[in-house]
């Protein structure tokens, strides 16, 4: 069996093309592309991401703007700078950095983003037509997932897919998306009893749990297609949800770095131009 490594990297050139080409349109028309990133509080993974973020939007010709608050910063403070970046014409496109402090609520931060400014479909606005159909910009990570299966062929219509994880901007939207593609999709969480049985009937494994080399091979079945979300950090190293013992078994599989995570800041620059 021949094992597809689904790298990133050729999914998201496919799109930088296009969207160096529109930041660089709206330059000449007078309009700089700006991506807001905010981040409260000092979770080193918020700050990694952000400053991956800057430095793409720099790359491809744009401008950030990086508001970092404190920690302790009060919920309605956070949502009343979002107001006024809603409000303020320079700025393209608003992105908070999840999980924000544990005393503010993230929904009501992404719910305050205005629907035209919302990168990962945190508003509710979005969220709805997302979840009928009519919205195709979903959350960003979700996307980079549907991309990179659509890019390596894999095919979608009628596989079994298990997602580990439910959250709003992974797990959810992601299996929501599959079954826009018409997979069966069973969604698993920390209450998931005898997760094992289903992971093993599963043609394609979704792992957006946010623990270190947790999918491991006896959980799959051989020829399993395998998409790794998971960003872990384990003794300085990235690391996938899934083990690499896992790559053994797997038909195609995504790796950790290199794989979801490249796609996903591309489809933030994605999500930035699509309204210009
Ligand atoms: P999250 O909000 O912490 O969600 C984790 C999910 O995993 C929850 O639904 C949780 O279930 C489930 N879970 C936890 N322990 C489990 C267990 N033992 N068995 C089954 N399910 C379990 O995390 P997230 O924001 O979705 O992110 C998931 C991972 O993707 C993280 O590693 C994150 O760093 C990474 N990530 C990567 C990208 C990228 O671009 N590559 C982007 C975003 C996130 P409950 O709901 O029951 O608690």
């Amino acid at each position: 069996m021949t094992t597809i490594l689904m790298r990133g990297k050729p999914v998201a050139d496919k799109y930088r093309e296009l969207i160096t080409k529109k930041i660089s349109d709206a330059k000449e028309n007078g309009k700089l592309v700006t991506l807001a990133v905010i981040v409260v509080g000092d979770d080193p993974a918020s700050h990694v991401y952000k400053n991956r973020l800057v430095k793409l939007i720099e790359d491809l010709g744009g401008q950030a703007k990086e508001l970092l608050l404190p920690a302790d910063t009060e919920e309605e403070e956070v949502i009343n700078v979002i107001k006024k970046m809603n409000r303020n014409r320079y700025i393209t496109g608003i992105l908070p950095m999840m999980p924000m402090p544990k005393h503010i609520n993230g929904d009501a931060v992404g719910a305050a983003i205005a629907a035209n400014k919302d990168i990962d479909c945190l508003s509710y606005d979005n969220l709805g037509g997302f979840f009928a159909g009519n919205n195709p910009y979903a959350a960003c990570t979700p996307r980079a997932c549907l991309a990179i299966l659509e890019h390596y062929g894999i095919e979608l219509a009628g596989k079994k897919v298990v997602v580990i994880g439910r959250s709003n901007v992974v797990g959810k939207p992601v299996a929501m998306l599959l079954l826009h593609k018409n997979a069966t999709v069973t969604i698993c969480h920390s209450k998931t009893q005898n997760l094992a049985e289903l992971t093993r009937k599963a043609d394609i494994v979704v792992a957006a749990v946010g623990k270190a080399c947790f999918v491991t091979p006896d959980m799959v079945k051989e020829g399993v297609v395998i998409v790794d979300v998971g960003i872990n950090s384990v003794d300085g190293k990235l690391v996938g949800d899934v083990d690499p013992a896992v790559e053994a078994k797997a038909s195609a599989f995504t790796p950790v770095p290199g794989g979801v995570g490249v796609v996903s800041n591309m489809m933030v620059m994605d999500a930035l131009t699509r309204h210009i």
